[in-house]
């Protein structure tokens, strides 16, 4: 019944070195991930009719999950979008900045491409525990800037992320134990600027 599995990652382990070590990224993905896609199988195969809803229509409407499992499939949905997301975000030798109609945005919004860069990481400096940072698209179709806990999305809210950081202590911990903002630093190296920018074009287009 099983529809759920992890994605490629798309690269090595250690692509993303030294920014992201080669353990880490063994751990998040092969441990951290895979129990995100197991635990929200072992909740979905008690109400096996939820298999033909997308988990992205699941976690908009988490309400009509029922009850007894709809924690498991919040923080298990949620990690396994999540996390299928973060790994496309990623890429070795990252170009470091995005491009046309985003950076164009990012600007108008922020007022420049520094700036957004100093509010986004204080929204990962700031998240208590664990979480994510995120830029999505909201509903507005403006671009916002938030932090979510645990394995909480802006999917849940309508907005669509199109940019995301894990600050999940299992994200950095090996590498830089409690110096989160070195790993924050690190990451705008391994951002795929190019996947980000084109799930912001999607987003326009929809919109349209
Ligand atoms: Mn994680």
């Amino acid at each position: 019944m099983n529809n759920y599995t992890l994605p490629p990652l798309g690269y090595s382990f250690d692509a993303l070195e030294p920014y992201i070590d080669a353990k880490t990224m063994e751990i998040h993905y092969t441990k951290h991930h895979q129990a995100y896609v197991d635990n929200l199988c072992k909740a979905l195969d008690q109400y096996p009719e939820l298999y033909k809803k997308d988990l992205l229509s699941l976690l908009t409407n988490l309400n009509e999950v029922p009850e007894p499992i709809r924690v498991a499939v919040r923080n298990n949905g949620g990690g396994h979008i999540n996390h299928s997301f973060f790994w496309l975000l990623l890429k070795k030798n990252g170009v470091g900045k995005p491009k046309g109609a985003l950076l164009e945005a990012l600007i108008k919004k922020f007022g420049s491409f520094d700036q957004f860069k100093e509010q986004f990481a204080t929204a990962a400096k700031s998240r208590f525990g664990s979480g994510w940072a995120w830029l999505s698209f909201n509903s507005e179709g403006e671009l916002q800037i938030s932090s979510t806990e645990n394995q909480d999305t802006p999917i849940s809210k309508g907005w669509v992320p199109i940019c995301g950081l894990d600050v999940w202590e299992h994200a950095y911990y090996l590498k830089y134990q409690n110096r989160r903002p070195d790993y924050i630093a690190a990451w705008w190296h391994v951002i795929n600027w190019d996947f980000v920018e084109d799930t912001y074009q999607a987003c326009l287009k929809k919109r349209q």
